[in-house]
């Protein structure tokens, strides 16, 4: 998954995510990325947040959604990730699973968190541009 999110001067947020889907998938398999509130969700007055890793469970979970609900409730972008992600790990067996959820919020504070490790993420801010390791469950 690409999932982008980007928050302009004037605090407008936007969001966008593609994906080639899982390796083997079912034929027909409609993965999170296209789904609204699954895959990515953008909610102008709070924040937004996008997914990658295995779709089925972030459709469950609403994943996207519920980090922006979470931010809503008062949650910083990293903690959203976090317990959105801490959510899932909680309901499955998680292994072999990745899940990995991006946020920004209004203020263009930003969070990030996996399950596994190894999910990077590139953030350009202040004419600066850097990629980083999210922080992950596993290590
Ligand atoms: N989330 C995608 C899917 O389940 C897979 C990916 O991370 O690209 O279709």
């Amino acid at each position: 998954t690409i999932g982008m999110l980007a928050i302009d001067s004037k605090g407008d947020i936007s969001g966008a995510c593609t994906t080639s889907g899982l390796a083997y998938k079912m034929h027909g398999r409609v993965g999170d990325s296209p789904i609204i509130g699954a895959g990515l969700f953008v909610d102008n007055e709070i924040g937004g947040a996008c997914a990658t890793g295995l779709g089925e469970l972030v459709m469950r979970t609403c994943g996207s959604f519920l980090v922006v609900e979470l931010m809503r409730q008062g949650r910083t972008p990293q903690q959203a990730c976090e317990e959105a992600a801490l959510r899932i790990v909680n309901k499955q067996e998680f292994k072999d699973i990745q899940v990995g959820f991006l946020a920004v919020n209004k203020k263009g504070e930003h969070g990030a968190f996996s399950i596994q490790p190894g999910f990077n993420f590139t953030l350009s801010q202040d004419k600066e541009t850097k990629v980083t390791d999210a922080k992950s469950y596993l290590k």
